[in-house]
């Protein structure tokens, strides 16, 4: 049995898989900090979490009250928003693999802490059982280099500011689901689309990440639930000017987007709402999609299909719908819908760096740098 966990700033989601990748439990725990609230067994109820550690530990018991048994756990693969420029893929979590997080920490500061956080926890519950890492930027770990660089001096770019991509699990979720729907004839260039409260875009190639629409952090590229997508860095300095950085922020990654535009980051609420700023909001998000896609297709050079993936990409056929008419012009490509199975993707991953340590090829794994 391998337990996965996803921890995020205000959630924690765990899941277990038997050895066949069969899902067999679920416990996740929402609005740590706040309202807190503890989902297992198709039931929700009120629990007090104040932090990670504490959602973990509700989570933890939820599992063993729907009858999972501790000593049959052979793993934990846990996400990992940001692995900087050291990790191409997952690997098993060592000293030196926590000391890498660690640095990326500055790159992602309210992910990285929440899954090092939910890490060490583990290992003093079960100091004997091997942890592995699933990164969200590893995906993209092919762009070419002229794809990540920020045109900027040397010295703001030997920070580390650079692009890096995020979603990454769920686009190897969706490279391998595409294989398995297309009998293992990948399409050469498929537009890849995560669009949920996050959203991005991914031009893959040969099943290779070759683009991608988020850089730095999550907030470039698509309008989001409350992420404004792309937007002018001097626009971003005299908003940092007027409000003050942490106040400009919070208003780019938490009150803009969809939530900014429309007044509600739910698309379903904003498609039943008549408003012409609910409207618009829809529109922005067709439409901003449309142009990143194209700037992803210029990339791959053309393109052979389309996969739709997140709450929205999964379940609104009116966005779909909209983003596949303004790509009408790049010509009629078979589009698929791929649910977003990201705790699967990352069990499979965990397995896969397993096999490769019994075969002797664990040292791949490590960090680059
Ligand atoms: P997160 O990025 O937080 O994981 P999700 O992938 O769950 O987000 O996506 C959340 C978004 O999906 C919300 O905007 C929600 O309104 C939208 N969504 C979920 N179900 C539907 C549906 N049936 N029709 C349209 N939008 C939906």
């Amino acid at each position: 049995m391998l337990l996965v966990i996803n921890a995020g700033s205000s959630s924690i989601k765990t899941a277990v898989f038997d050895d066949h990748l069969q899902h067999r439990f679920a416990a996740s725990v929402s609005e740590i900090g706040s309202t807190a609230m503890l989902h297992a067994g198709g039931q929700r109820a009120e629990c007090i979490a104040p932090d990670i550690e504490a959602a973990l530990r509700l989570c933890l018991d939820a599992l063993a009250t729907a009858g999972l048994s501790f000593d049959q756990l052979t793993g934990a693969a846990h996400r990992v928003v940001h692995g900087g420029s050291a990790f191409a893929q997952a690997c098993r979590i060592t000293p030196q693999v926590i000391t890498a997080i660690e640095d990326c920490v500055p790159l992602a500061p309210l992910h990285n802490p929440a899954n090092l956080t939910a890490i060490r926890a583990l290992a003093d519950l079960f100091p004997n059982l091997p942890q592995y890492a699933s990164f969200d930027t590893a995906f993209h770990a092919t762009n070419p280099k002229v794809a990540v660089t920020y045109a900027l001096p040397q010295e703001p770019r030997n920070l580390g500011i650079r692009r890096y991509g995020f979603h990454g699990i769920s686009y190897a979720g969706i490279v391998r689901k595409v294989k398995e729907i297309s009998e293992n004839s990948l399409p050469r260039r498929l537009l890849a689309l995560h669009l949920g409260n996050g959203a991005s875009l991914c031009g893959i190639v040969d099943g290779l990440s070759v683009a991608t629409s988020m850089g730095y952090s999550p907030l470039d590229g698509l309008t989001m639930g409350t992420r404004t997508g792309s937007i002018d860095g001097n626009a971003v300095l005299r908003m940092a000017e007027v409000y003050g950085i942490k106040e400009a922020s919070t208003m780019l990654n938490r009150q803009s987007g969809l939530l900014g535009l429309g007044g509600c980051n739910d698309m379903r609420q904003l498609h039943d709402a008549t408003t012409p700023e609910a409207t618009f909001a829809v529109e922005h998000f067709c439409y901003w999609a449309v142009r990143h896609a194209g700037s992803m297709i210029a990339a791959m050079g053309g393109l052979d299909a389309i996969a739709f993936s997140g709450g929205i990409g999964e379940n609104d056929e009116k966005v779909r719908s909209a983003i596949v008419a303004g790509l009408a012009f790049a010509g009629a490509v078979p589009v698929w819908v791929i649910p977003a199975e990201e705790e699967l993707t990352i069990a499979m991953e965990a397995r896969a760096v397993r096999k490769a340590e019994r075969e002797g090829r664990g040292a791949q794994n490590h960090p680059s740098s």
